[in-house]
């Protein structure tokens, strides 16, 4: 097979290396684990994008999970344009702010307020900094391979056992800022137990991704959700579901509905902004009074509550719930991960398959993914292979195994037939 021409994209990403760190505004766009350079993005439609050279591809990443409905849905499309012909920032409140605040927490039931900040980022920072104001404590348990934002005191990965105190995994963050963060083993509920009988009376919170997306997918194993929030009610601190990803993906009520366990406090973006920059954290009312200008614990923002971004979440949301998309999205899914698995034996590799709703990973490892620890044994060259043959026949995937894939309700049943058409031929090539 021919690989399509680049020559585009090439050229632009050597000028944007001139201007811009690495020639991107965010690292996990760089195609530094697969190589190359990567697409430069000049439209969207539905399932499909198209680069500056004109080719079309397959859209698996939905700007790294936002485009649930996919691309430019027309009548998200439409609340932007009402919108923008109003104006497009007031630094005032706009009824758009409570109509999506109250649309999330029809939604997620355990939110009674919610407040609004520009990422994902700002909402778990702002949601650990509650969480100490409220409870009066410091120390955060946070898991190997949960990713939460680059908030200084979250930017910690697993230390050995289970009392290690956090080393930053980047320079520029204090020792001191990472100080009071415990990184544990995720799925690992005897680890958690025994952290919390030393410690538990010290912990503001133990923050998680239900459904991790951020070592590819890895979902919670049976019992270690229902642990956590025990442990939490046993020791006084809160519970923080980092819902970013999940939030609105896995189920219309996120992960916590999918797994029926309630977190203290939630944490959102991606889908709640529908393509537009959106955080949001909020929890019961009691927690969330706490907050500025209403309790003491500051947390503000200029362009916090935009209007084009309101519109847009809350565009998306109601498409959402009224055309309630996830079971479809369910199956459209699982015959994709399937197909891929089945794609993988026949072609006589390692792997093994992870979803759960519409987000899933094909890891080329031999046992399942159930942590860190062995999520990091991935067959990451292989992965490499697999990514730049998919790519080749315009199959867009994440470029990192450690990241996960999405489905949106825009992809067609054809649209699966050509991908599992072009992995067969790629895992059978990449395997020989
Ligand atoms: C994407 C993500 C974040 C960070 O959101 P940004 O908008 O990139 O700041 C935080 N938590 C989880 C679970 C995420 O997937």
């Amino acid at each position: 097979m021919t690989t399509p021409s680049r020559d585009n994209s090439q050229s632009h990403f050597t000028r944007a290396r001139q201007s811009i760190p690495g020639g991107v505004n965010s690292p996990a766009r760089a195609f530094g684990a697969v190589g190359g350079a990567p697409l430069i993005i000049d439209r969207g439609d539905g399932a499909y994008l198209w680069d500056i050279d004109g080719n079309r591809l397959v859209d698996y990443v939905g700007s790294w999970g936002p485009h649930i409905l996919g691309h430019r849905h027309p009548e998200v499309v439409s609340a932007l344009e009402t919108t923008l012909a109003k104006g497009t920032s007031f630094g005032a409140p706009t009824t758009l702010e409570t109509e999506l605040a109250e649309a999330v927490i029809a939604a997620v039931p355990s939110v009674e307020k919610v407040r609004m900040v520009n990422s994902g980022t700002e909402a778990t920072m702002s949601a650990i900094r509650l969480a100490r104001g409220h409870t009066g404590r410091d120390k955060v348990i946070k898991f190997a391979g949960c990713y939460h934002g680059h908030v200084d005191s979250l930017l910690v990965q697993a230390g050995s056992g289970a009392l290690t105190h956090g080393v930053p995994s980047s320079p520029g963050v204090p020792a001191g800022c990472a100080a009071d963060t415990v990184a544990l083993p995720f799925n690992d509920v005897e680890e958690l137990t025994a952290t919390m009988e030393n410690i538990g009376s010290e912990v503001a919170c133990v923050i998680l991704e239900p459904v991790v997306g951020n070592m590819g997918v890895v979902a919670p194993v049976e019992g270690f959700l229902d642990a956590c929030r025990q442990l939490c009610t046993a020791h006084g601190c809160l519970l923080i579901f980092d819902e970013v990803m999940t939030g609105f993906r896995v189920a219309f009520g996120g992960a916590q509905s999918l797994y029926n366990v309630t977190p203290d406090m939630t944490t959102m973006g991606k889908i709640v902004g529908g393509g537009m920059p959106v955080g949001a954290y909020g929890g019961s009312a009691e927690i969330m009074n706490s907050i500025s200008p209403d309790g003491p614990v500051y947390q503000a923002g200029t362009l916090s509550g935009n209007p084009l971004a309101m519109a847009c979440g809350l565009a998306t949301l109601k498409v959402l719930r009224d055309t309630n998309p996830y079971d479809r999205l369910d199956a459209v899914t699982s015959r994709l991960v399937d197909g891929l698995d089945q794609a993988a034996t026949d072609a006589g590799l390692d792997h093994v398959v992870a979803r759960v709703g519409s987000m899933f990973t094909l890891f080329f490892n031999s046992e399942p993914v159930t942590s860190y620890d062995v999520s990091a044994r991935n067959d990451t060259e292989r992965f490499a292979a697999y990514h730049r043959g998919m790519l080749d026949h315009g199959i867009y995937l994440p470029c990192s195994q450690f990241e996960a894939n999405f489905v949106s309700a825009a992809h067609t049943d054809e649209d699966i037939d050509a991908t599992l058409a072009a992995a067969r031929a790629v895992l059978s090539d990449i395997a020989g």
